[in-house]
């Protein structure tokens, strides 16, 4: 039990996708540069999950539509991959008109197998054809998939790890018992996985929104990585802290001209903390967290 300390670990969301939230945030090429610089300040390989069909320079799955400075930022990856995992984050990550890709919790909306295979195997021809391997991580957009078929199918194509959140709550049950009794059971919860490895993760406390980096947002990414145990009541309603294998942030929190002096001052904040593991790539967190759960 001495080595249970809270890991630190970034997986960025949201790679390839021209703009970003409802707010369509454009993002500019130079978040990715102000990435792999903090990658390369810390000696860490953070995981950039991407969304295939923003890549797809060559067409090969017919529906490319790629960003229009894909083939530099596809460059920047194969050049940087000791700091830079591509991580799979679906094809095009939206499901008519909503932003998941594989499971639409909202509208209680399953995506058939057929649709779901369809998505990644047009993944696997983008990844073969601009000459990666199809990647060990995914991290299905939204955090929204379904267990034993997306989790079964990713594992096919040889993704080895499912990150994504524990819990999903819909809060506008119309009948207050109702709402009340189902305040600490989730509306959708997802677990372990027979097929790939299922790995939890937290909210860092920034949204995609968040491209201002000043210091209310610095107050509040802070006050989630070091009170745990508040915000694992907020996230999971139960007293008992999960362990976690990871936080969520997206790329539009690298946009900042300040993101490289910023996020520094985060990781340095971590990595001199007792209290915290500063984990130096999925495999180390994969590692600490399966020591520690
Ligand atoms: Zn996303």
């Amino acid at each position: 039990m001495s080595k249970r300390k809270s890991i630190f670990f970034l997986v960025v969301d949201d790679g390839g996708l021209p703009t970003v939230s409802n707010e369509k945030i454009e993002v500019p090429f130079p978040s990715y540069l102000n990435l792999l610089q903090i990658a390369k300040r810390f000696e860490v390989k953070i995981p950039l999950a991407c969304s295939m069909k923003y890549l797809d320079i060559n067409n090969v799955s017919g529906e490319g539509s790629p960003v229009k400075y894909a083939e530099k930022l596809i460059t920047l990856l194969k050049n940087n991959n000791e700091y830079l995992e591509l991580a799979d984050h679906g094809f095009s990550h939206r499901l008519n008109d909503s932003w998941s890709e594989f499971f639409d919790p909202v509208r209680h909306i399953r995506v058939p197998e057929e649709e779901q295979e369809a998505k990644i195997y047009n993944n696997m021809l983008i990844y073969k054809d601009l000459g990666f391997s199809f990647p060990d991580i995914v991290v299905p957009p939204c955090n929204y998939w379904e267990e034993g078929v997306t989790d079964r199918l990713y594992s096919k194509y040889g993704a080895k790890y499912l990150i994504g959140t524990r819990n999903y709550w819909q809060n506008i049950d119309h009948n207050k018992w109702k709402l009340l009794a189902n305040f600490f059971v989730p509306t959708y919860s997802w677990k372990d996985s027979p097929y790939i490895l299922f790995l939890p993760r937290i909210w860092s406390g920034l949204e995609s929104k968040d491209i201002e980096l000043d210091d209310t947002l610095f107050k509040r990414i802070k006050r989630r990585i070091f009170n745990n145990i508040v915000f694992n009541f907020v996230e999971n309603r139960t007293f008992y802290v999960h362990n976690h294998h990871s936080h969520m942030v997206h790329i539009t929190n690298f946009i900042d001209e300040r993101a490289f002096v910023w996020w520094s001052k985060i990781f340095e904040m971590c990595s001199n903390d007792k209290r915290i593991y500063s984990a130096k790539s999925n495999i180390d967190a994969v590692k600490y967290f399966q020591g520690i759960r």
